[in-house]
């Protein structure tokens, strides 16, 4: 059996065609998503990169797709999508109208937690929490390699839940959510706060590292302090083998090392540590997650 993955994504759509083991990769394209050109541009771009992809199958396929959002369980509509014009739209039927074929679409941060749960740092492991720290931050639920989705399948949003209930306003209208601490945009906000200059994250990091800029020394202090404690309420609550990070932040190998002891030092049972690991695969975790939906 083939299997096509996709990963809708705000900017880019990216779309695989893999043999039965999806790390086999056959081909594999990338394309600008261009939002801006409204949903049903977005339908037709999907179905053409599938529908072009057809001729170069010749026996039974399946297609599962990451998307920047959830299915309400209740309506099959898009929900809680930050790729805005998708929210309201039952994109799976319409996607499969044009297509021809069954279409699974999946959260993109289980589409990582389960790539990674059955293919990278978490195989093996019973219980895995993928944590995505990039632009944003969401996460995904693998129990004995099922995504747990909650009953409205909005299971691991807790880049919205809060650890300061006087911090700044989120965009999702709620106060000191953890994206606005553990995000790349996060440690640039703490950054500017500190200093009133916005430099990314990768500048941030060199001038801790160099230890020449103390406010760059403040910020990855806090930065670390926060994270220890995003984690330690995570593990508090689901009491996993493993973290798994993914996303842009999750190269800083601060993470791993005083990351883990902040976490340690904050946890309920601290005679209890759970390993926090970088992922395996990487920038492809998502469209890896979305090729395997289908068992
Ligand atoms: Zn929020």
């Amino acid at each position: 059996m083939k299997r096509i993955g996709i990963d809708l994504g705000g900017t880019k759509t990216e779309i695989i065609l893999t043999q039965e083991n999806v790390l086999n990769v056959i081909k594999r394209k990338r394309v600008a998503t261009n939002r801006d050109k409204g949903y049903a541009w977005i339908v037709e771009l999907v179905a053409n990169l599938i529908n072009g992809y057809k001729p170069l199958i010749d026996e039974e396929y399946v297609i599962g797709m990451a998307i920047p959002g959830s299915i309400a369980p209740q309506t099959g509509l898009v929900q809680s999508a930050n790729t805005t014009v998708l929210i309201g739209h039952p994109l799976k039927q319409d996607l499969e109208a044009l297509v021809d074929h069954e279409v699974l679409l999946e959260n993109d941060a289980n589409c990582f937690a389960l790539s990674e749960a059955i293919l990278g740092a978490g195989q093996g492991k019973e219980m895995v929490l993928g944590i995505i720290m990039g632009t944003g931050m969401g996460g995904g639920i693998v129990h004995k390699g099922r995504i747990w989705r909650g009953i409205h399948n909005n299971a691991g949003e807790w880049g919205h839940t809060c650890l300061d209930f006087e911090g700044p306003e989120c965009w999702c209208g709620q106060k000191g959510c953890m994206e606005l601490y553990l995000s790349g945009i996060g440690v640039q906000r703490i950054y500017q706060e500190y200093t009133g200059k916005r430099k990314s994250l990768q500048e941030i990091y060199r001038n801790y590292e160099a230890g020449k800029d103390q406010h760059a020394q403040k910020t990855i202090t806090d930065f670390v302090h926060y994270f220890g404690r995003c984690m330690a309420n995570l593990i508090n609550i689901f009491d996993p083998n493993i973290l798994v990070i993914g996303g842009g932040v999750s190269n800083l190998p601060i993470l791993y090392k005083a990351g883990q002891e902040s976490t340690n030092r904050q946890l309920f049972n601290t005679k209890l540590p759970v390993p926090i690991v970088k992922n395996k695969l990487g920038d492809s975790s998502g469209i890896y997650g979305a090729a395997i939906l289908a068992g």
